[in-house]
């Protein structure tokens, strides 16, 4: 998608603090950090939103979660906790429409979101 950022940060046009790639799904913080630890996994395929998805994508998005546990082990929050989210529209706060997953950690996390 050449409006897409998220699609330019995978395609290495753009630059990122990348953390992990391995050609299906990539890792970089997010450039506006809501927590000590925020990053942020895509895959590179085009897929704007969760309700996008098709059965055929999923080991693409259990290998999101598979990055996130290791991003987490990388950076030394796993045993002290992270989070995981996927924002889906507008409800949500959806702002970029390419699937992707926010690692958050570093700190104690406020529950419900608001
Ligand atoms: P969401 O509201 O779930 O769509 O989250 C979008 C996230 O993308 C926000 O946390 C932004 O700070 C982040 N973001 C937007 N542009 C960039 C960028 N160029 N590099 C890294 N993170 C970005």
């Amino acid at each position: 998608m050449d409006d897409c950022i998220f699609c330019k940060i995978a395609a290495g046009a753009i630059p990122a603090s990348i953390l992990y790639d391995d050609g299906a799904v990539l890792a970089f913080r997010d450039i506006n950090p809501e927590a000590p630890v925020h990053v942020l996994l895509i895959p590179h395929r085009h897929i704007a939103t969760l309700n996008d998805l098709e059965a055929a994508d999923a080991a693409l998005i259990g290998q999101l979660f598979l990055v996130a546990r290791r991003v987490a082990a990388e950076l030394g929050v796993a045993e002290s906790g992270y989070r995981t989210v996927i924002n889906c529209n507008r409800d949500a706060g959806q702002l970029v429409f390419h699937v992707h997953m926010h690692l958050l950690a570093g700190r104690e996390l406020g529950w419900p979101p608001g």
